[in-house]
């Protein structure tokens, strides 16, 4: 037997149940991993409390890990038993001793990475390669505006700005994270609990605004982060931390300016197998330069993601969570 986080019922915290489970055999395309650690995210959040549907209940929980393959089903060709790797995407389980998933969606991990520094930053420096290299192709030169800049996707993408020469402004709701933001690489910070963001933006930028926003808020930040931004250019909305912006009417990006949007995902970009590799290998280029360092702030018992997760819904972390199985 082993043990995993499973929920049977959406809701707070407390639905999480730790349990003993028969560890799945992995079938042909798949592997088995034996996590050393696990990476806590935003869109865990999101399945327990059912914004995000779980595919079936009992579910499982997190999609991101690091650790040794530990079996391999028929037909993989690129994995070993024995294999250190991590993984970003594939099947809700990653909240457990063992977790298995399609081997297509794992790669190997090279020597300079840690299964700690891993674990803190596939999902969330994969993420910040697509937000900041494709969605839109920073050269150099820009002024972004990016919210929860001393989160876990933030810490990341401070640095990512400042190696690229981007000004990234930062939003945060507290002196201690505007200088975390500021120690990692951003130009500006805002405590949009003290200022108003868009007078903040309008006087950084001498009244220019910004080339991009990158907004994981939602539904708060929704309509300021638009008022944030240069004519014709790019909204990326990307998460739902204060809930989902809905009800939104189309004309509002006419009103603002001839904006563009896009709602982008790590599974919209990831696609496929090729992707992936190019995303890891221009993020695990970036960590072995030393232009990315990853914070891995927050460690918990896998046992206590519970507290985690409530932690980081309340605001309470800065840079990265990783759970210990
Ligand atoms: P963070 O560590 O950034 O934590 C979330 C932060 O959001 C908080 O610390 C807080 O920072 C800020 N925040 C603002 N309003 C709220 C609110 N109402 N409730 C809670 N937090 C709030 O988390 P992650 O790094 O895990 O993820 C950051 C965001 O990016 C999430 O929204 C996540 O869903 C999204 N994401 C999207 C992906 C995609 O591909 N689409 C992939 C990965 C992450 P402060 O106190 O400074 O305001």
């Amino acid at each position: 037997m082993s043990k995993r986080i499973q929920f049977s019922k959406t809701g707070g915290a407390e639905v999480l149940e730790w349990v003993d489970v028969e560890p799945a055999a992995p079938a042909a395309g798949e592997v088995r991993i034996a996590n050393k650690a696990v990476g806590l995210n935003f869109i865990d959040i999101y399945f327990r409390t059912g914004l995000y549907p779980a595919p079936s209940m009992p579910s499982g929980l997190g999609t991101e890990g690091a650790g040794v393959v530990d079996a391999v089903g028929e037909g993989v060709t690129h994995l070993q038993v024995g294999d250190r790797v991590a993984y970003a995407q594939g099947p809700l389980g990653a909240y457990a001793e063992l977790h298995t998933l399609p081997a297509s969606k794992v790669v190997k991990l090279p020597d300079f990475i840690d299964f700690d520094t891993a674990a803190a930053s596939m999902l969330k420096g994969l993420t910040v390669q697509y937000l900041l290299r494709q969605t839109y192709e920073l050269k150099g030169g820009e002024t972004i505006l990016f919210h929860a800049a001393a989160g876990g996707v933030g810490s990341i993408a401070c640095q990512w700005a400042k190696a690229l020469g981007v000004k990234l402004i930062g939003t945060v709701s507290s002196q201690e994270k505007a200088d975390l933001a500021m120690a990692n690489g951003a130009w500006a910070t805002i405590n949009y609990t003290e200022e108003n963001v868009v007078e903040r933006v309008r006087e950084l930028t001498n009244g220019e605004m910004c080339d991009v926003v990158y907004d994981s808020v939602g539904k708060d930040t929704w309509e300021m982060s638009l008022d944030c931004l240069k004519p014709r250019s790019l909204m990326v909305s990307f998460g739902n931390a204060s809930g989902p912006v809905d009800g939104v009417n189309i004309g509002i990006l006419n009103q603002k300016g001839a904006l563009f949007v896009t709602r982008p995902s790590l599974n919209g970009y990831a696609d496929t197998r090729e992707r992936l590799e190019m995303m890891c290998e221009e993020f695990f280029a970036m960590i072995e330069s030393g232009k990315i360092h990853i914070d891995v702030a927050n460690r918990y018992p896998l046992q206590d993601a519970g507290k985690a997760q409530d932690a980081l819904q309340s605001r309470k972390t800065t840079g990265s969570t990783i759970l210990l199985p």
